[in-house]
C-alpha cells in the first residue's frame, strides 16, 4: 500500500500493481527492472527477467490487491496496455467492489472498449524526445486521440525545464492531449523539487496543471514492495 504520487490522484491511499514488459526504453526511466534486460537505460544496468517477472492468476492479484482496503488501485508498468486484455477481469471485479482504477500508460497503445466501458482513468505520459526514443515509437496518433477522447483522461508529461514546454504545446495542439499535467523529471527529492521551482511560472501562465512526484519526495529513489 502506498499513496498515488502524480497528476490528478496525487497522495491518495492506494494499492500499486505494477506489470513488467514496456514498448518504450526511456533512458531515463524511473523503473528499468520492468524491461530493459540489456542495460539501454541511462542507469546501464541489465536487469534479469528471470528475477523481476512473474505469472500470477488474476483472481491472486485481486485477493491481494482487496486486502489492502483502499478505495483505489493503480496499475501502471512497464506499458500496462500492453496487456490490457489480461487485465480485464481483473478490472471487472474491482469496479464491481466500488473501487476505482487508474491505468498509468505511455499512451502508444488505444484502450478497448470494455476497458473504457469499466469506467477507468487513464493518467497519460507521452514521452519527449528528451526520453530517446524515435517520435515514430513515442507518439501513435490514433492511440493519443482515442485516449484523449475518453473522459476523465489526464495527460502527464514529464519534463526537465521550460525549454520542454513547446514541445508540450505542440503535441497538445496535434493530437489533442487535454488536460495536461507538468511533471518534473528525477529520481531524487533535489532534483524534482528543483525542476518543479524552474516549472511552476510557465505551466500555470500556459493553462496547465502541475504535479510532484510525492513518492520520490517521501521514499526517494527506493523501490516498493
Ligand atoms: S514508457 Fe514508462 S516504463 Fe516504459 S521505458 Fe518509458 S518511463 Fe519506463
Amino acid at each position: 500500500m502506498t499513496v498515488q504520487g502524480e497528476g490528478p490522484s496525487l497522495g491518495r491511499r492506494c494499492a500499486f500493481l505494477r506489470l513488467g514488459g514496456c514498448n518504450l526504453s526511456c533512458r531515463w526511466c524511473d523503473t528499468p527492472y520492468t524491461w530493459d534486460w540489456t542495460g539501454r537505460s541511462d542507469t546501464g544496468v541489465a536487469h534479469d527477467p528471470g528475477k523481476e517477472l512473474r505469472a500470477v492468476p488474476w483472481r491472486e492479484v485481486y485477493e491481494e490487491l482487496r486486502a489492502f482496503a483502499v478505495p483505489l488501485v493503480v496499475v501502471s508498468g512497464g506499458e500496462p496496455l500492453n496487456q490490457q486484455k489480461r487485465l480485464l477481469p481483473l478490472v471487472r471485479a474491482l469496479r464491481a467492489d466500488g473501487c476505482l482504477v487508474e491505468i498509468e500508460t505511455n499512451g502508444t497503445v488505444a484502450p478497448s472498449a470494455e476497458l473504457i466501458r469499466l469506467g477507468v482513468r487513464f493518467n497519460v505520459s507521452p514521452k519527449l524526445a528528451h526520453a530517446g526514443d524515435p517520435a515514430t515509437r513515442r507518439l501513435v496518433p490514433d492511440a493519443l486521440r482515442a485516449l484523449a477522447e475518453v473522459p476523465g483522461t489526464a495527460f502527464k508529461f514529464v519534463c526537465r525545464g521550460t525549454a520542454d514546454l513547446d514541445e508540450v504545446a505542440e503535441i497538445e495542439r496535434r493530437y489533442g492531449t487535454s488536460p495536461v499535467w507538468i511533471m518534473p523529471e528525477g529520481r531524487t527529492a533535489d532534483d524534482v523539487e528543483r525542476r518543479l521551482s524552474a516549472l511552476g511560472d510557465e505551466t500555470v501562465a500556459r493553462g496547465w496543471n502541475l504535479t510532484t512526484r510525492l513518492h520520490v519526495a517521501v521514499w526517494g529513489d527506493r523501490r516498493g514492495v
